[in-house]
């Protein structure tokens, strides 16, 4: 039997999806072979990562003039590939400047790991009211580099409404648990990233979206791997790419395609947490810490209205537990922050949401 999994990431795929890839595991398109077997080199394998490439092109409208790249690390290379790529200077230790929003641990963790390479200034924390909302982001320095934010914030639950203007400075975004979960301007970012296992498929695949002026040549101390001018110019296969990590992007790509696209499932995810909030939001036991308008659509955090700390740690225990056991999944809080948080992508579908609302009404009860 199929759980309802709220898991923050890896996150439950589209449940076609992994038939389709059941299906296809030992014969794909009829070339006799598993995706995990083929040359990446070869004419089977290009169908694919062709398709993977145009359908995410077609489904973010995309700008001609950003290159898509499929490489690995997950999202947290990225905290090291951006700064050594977009502000690296000619000797470690001599980087450019670049401004950094800090909104939660992941944003938090990008600065620290740029500042190794790059001039950083955090230029706003919301670190003050532990992260519940987002700050007013001050305008970019003159001479920066770049200007970074965490879209959506996988652990606390909020995201950015609405972007900071930062001129003629490009703005980098880790869209990590956010992307393709509503509609976004492609063209209002110079860099976006994502890793792949909230959204779009296995963990370790990554993708990035890069406006082409800012692939440039980069010092010679920068390792080869890490360079996103020899990665565009490779067409992501420098070396052996994640080929089957590609492969289930492509198909949850079609899948949502066939939905009828991301204005589609952007419709849908706001309501899925619009239903969700109203709950927490009427609910006497159970309460949403995030200010109001910068709550995620992806992950809601909710917290126990119980004031005794060890009370409230047996209901939250027990919460988790017994709804593990009516088959809803993962819906701990992050080690971090504690209490519950229900993540709930796009393969999530509604019925997940009125499932989890309805165990909570009767837990509530009792
Ligand atoms: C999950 C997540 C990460 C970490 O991704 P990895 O692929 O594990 O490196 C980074 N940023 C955000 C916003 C995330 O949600």
């Amino acid at each position: 039997m199929r759980v309802y999994n709220f898991s923050p990431g890896p996150s439950a795929l589209p449940l076609p999806v992994l038939e389709k890839a059941a299906a296809e595991m030992t014969d794909v398109n009829g070339t006799g072979q598993s995706v995990m077997e083929m040359s990446h080199r070869s004419k089977d394998f290009k169908p694919i990562i062709d398709k993977a490439d145009a359908l995410i092109r077609e489904l973010m409208c995309i700008p001609t003039n950003y290159k898509v790249l499929f490489l690995q690390g997950g999202a947290s290379l990225q905290f090291s590939m951006i700064p050594l790529n977009l502000a690296a200077g000619d000797r470690p230790g001599q980087g450019k400047k670049a401004s950094y929003i800090d909104t939660g641990v992941w944003a938090d963790k990008a600065a620290k790991e740029a500042s190794k390479y790059a001039e950083v200034e955090v230029k706003a924390s919301s670190k003050d009211k532990a992260y519940t909302y987002i700050p007013d982001a001050p305008p970019p320095s003159a001479d920066d580099a770049y200007y970074h934010i965490t879209l959506n914030n996988t652990i606390v639950g909020t995201k950015w409404d609405k972007l900071p203007n930062t001129g003629s400075v490009p703005l980098v975004t880790d869209a990590s648990s956010n992307i393709l979960s509503e509609p976004i301007d492609v063209s209002k970012f110079g860099l976006i990233y994502a890793g792949a296992q909230k959204n779009l498929g296995p963990a370790g695949t990554t993708i990035i979206i890069i406006r082409e002026d800012l692939i440039k040549k980069v010092p010679d101390w920068i390792p080869m791997m890490l360079r996103y001018d020899i990665h565009a110019a490779e067409g992501s296969m420098y070396n052996t790419p994640p080929c089957y990590g590609i492969y289930i992007i492509m198909l949850v790509l079609e899948w949502l395609k066939n939905l009828g696209g991301v204005e589609v499932m952007g419709k849908l995810n706001r309501e899925k947490a619009k239903l969700f909030y109203d709950y927490l939001d009427a609910s006497d036991m159970f309460y949403s810490p995030v200010q109001k308008e910068y709550r995620s659509l992806m992950n809601i955090p909710f917290i126990t209205t119980e004031q005794n700390e060890a009370k409230k740690t047996e209901i939250e225990t027990r919460f988790v537990k017994e709804a593990a056991a009516a088959g809803l999944i993962n819906l701990a809080g992050h080690r971090l922050v504690g209490g519950m948080r229900a993540s709930i992508y796009n393969a999530m579908p509604i019925e997940g949401v009125k499932a989890l609302i309805n165990f909570m009404e009767k837990f509530e009860k009792k």
